[in-house]
């Protein structure tokens, strides 16, 4: 019998890719495809559901195929984009409306409303989470006022609403299950952080049927099994793509800490066992859930940064490439007074300011693109300094940064965060944290390994 081998399926918000993994954790093979970007309105961003499936499907079958058929896969991780809701018809399993994005802001008046009428603290409390259009629930509401087939499904029982690891496992196992792992469900405004399932209170307040929630499970066990690829491969590792790259980072003790920096940035630091209670507005969120017991973390979730280099690139054209940015950086001293405020999609941690825009100040005729860029940047470092003080604030105060994702390839960046922070800033060899976390839990789940830290 050779090695058994963990598909790893990780949707991200840019783009789709399947991973083939050893036991070990050699990586096998990717298949990747992108992913349509809408925004019919500014503020507002949304998926296709079904592309998101497709996607997933054809690479799914791609890495199949390379490991030689469906028999020599031992299980499926799945890692995901946080928060972004799909609305579906469980009886006919297709999608009902656009899935709404987690970076979309349309429902920030409603958070403002349930801010005025004081549920801010009650709900920071229960959830370790904040009046944002970020998290899930009002998304969820949003669809339910405004997409007529959303509201008759859930009038005639069929409403199913996940996250995309519930949407993915739903389409997999092909409608045989509905479920959601502890972490991403605690991403939703309707997950205590010490309760085992939805609450009531939560769900009423912000006007979500329970009926139409998926049933939240452990991040590593036996969720179902696909059919889709010829024999029946087990799906046995769920988890958010911040969580599974914490996971992969090896912060499995409580203190240690990594950022992601990709299309936002976010920072989760490990607090083990402890329920973390922000005073600083950072967010208290589940970590992972095994065998009903959860390890927590604090986290702050910053809402721009590889999309602000994505930005430079798409809409002001001043750059062709993101790699470009960090020999622009170096062919200046300085930034020549230019400061660029990355508010495009407002601001998250720790100032939660979903009205605040972008700014590029302090322009002269001495400003080049090489100066803006550089400044485009130093946002990024100024956003994890912010963070760096609000977790000291918490009692979390960070010893090294252990750094991932796509834009934690520019060591122009990687040096400008260690110089701001004065900290120790560690780089793997091997950047695909949040596979490789996905890949342990399924690991886990299948019981290939014993636990996370043999994993
Ligand atoms: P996600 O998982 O959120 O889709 P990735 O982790 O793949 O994102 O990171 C891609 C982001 O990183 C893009 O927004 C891109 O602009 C940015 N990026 C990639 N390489 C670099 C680089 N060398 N310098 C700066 N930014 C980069």
């Amino acid at each position: 019998m050779t090695d058994p081998l963990i598909l790893v399926l990780d949707e991200g918000t840019t783009s789709t890719r399947a991973m083939l993994f050893t036991q070990e954790g050699e990586l096998r093979g990717t298949a990747q495809r992108e992913l349509t970007q809408h925004y019919p309105q500014p503020g507002w961003v949304e998926h296709d559901a079904a592309e998101i499936w497709d996607n997933t499907f054809a690479c799914a079958r791609e890495m199949v195929a390379l490991a030689g058929g469906a028999e020599r896969i031992a299980a499926i991780g799945i890692t995901n984009q946080r928060e972004t809701v799909v609305a579906w018809d469980r009886a006919t399993g297709e999608p009902l409306a656009r899935a709404i994005v987690w970076q979309d802001r349309r429902t920030a008046d409603f958070c403002d409303e349930l801010r005025y009428a004081g549920y801010e603290d009650a709900v920071r409390d229960a959830t370790g989470l904040l009046l944002d259009p970020y998290f899930s629930a009002t998304k969820m509401r949003w669809l339910l006022d405004q997409e007529p087939a959303v509201a008759m499904a859930a009038s005639a029982g069929r409403l199913a609403f996940g996250t995309i690891e519930s949407w993915l496992v739903f389409k997999l196992t092909e409608g045989a299950a509905h479920l959601t792992d502890a972490g991403n469900a605690s991403r939703t405004l309707l997950l205590p952080l010490t309760g085992a399932t939805w609450d009531q209170e939560l769900c009423d307040l912000f006007g979500v049927p329970q009926a139409a929630l998926p049933q939240v499970v452990d991040n590593a066990g036996e969720f179902g099994s696909t059919s889709l690829f010829g024999a029946p491969i087990p799906i046995t590792g769920l988890a958010g793509d911040q969580q599974a790259a914490t996971i992969g980072q090896g912060c499995l003790a409580p203190g240690e800490t990594k950022a992601t920096y990709g299309t936002g940035a976010f920072v989760l630091a490990n607090k083990g066992r402890a329920v973390p209670r922000s005073r600083h507005r950072l967010l208290g969120t589940v970590l992972y859930q095994l065998e009903g017991e959860r390890c927590y973390a604090l986290e702050g979730s910053v809402f721009v940064a590889g999309s602000l280099i994505q930005w430079l690139r798409d809409s002001l054209q001043m750059i062709v490439r993101a790699d470009e940015t960090e020999a622009l950086a170096r062919s200046v001293e300085d930034n020549a007074g230019v400061v660029v405020v990355p508010a495009l999609s407002g601001l998250g941690a720790p100032h939660w300011r979903a009205d605040a825009r972008g700014a590029i100040t302090g322009l002269s005729f001495s400003a080049t693109r090489a100066h803006l860029v550089r400044a485009a940047l130093e946002a990024i470092s100024h956003q994890t300094q912010d963070l760096a003080a609000a977790f000291a604030a918490d009692g979390a105060e960070w010893t090294e940064l252990r750094i991932d994702g796509g834009m934690s390839a520019n060591d122009w960046l990687a040096q400008d965060i260690a110089d701001l922070t004065a900290l120790p800033v560690v780089r793997p060899d091997f950047v695909e944290t949040t596979a490789l976390g996905a890949a342990m839990l399924a690991a886990v789940g299948a019981e290939l390994h014993g636990s996370l830290e043999q994993a």
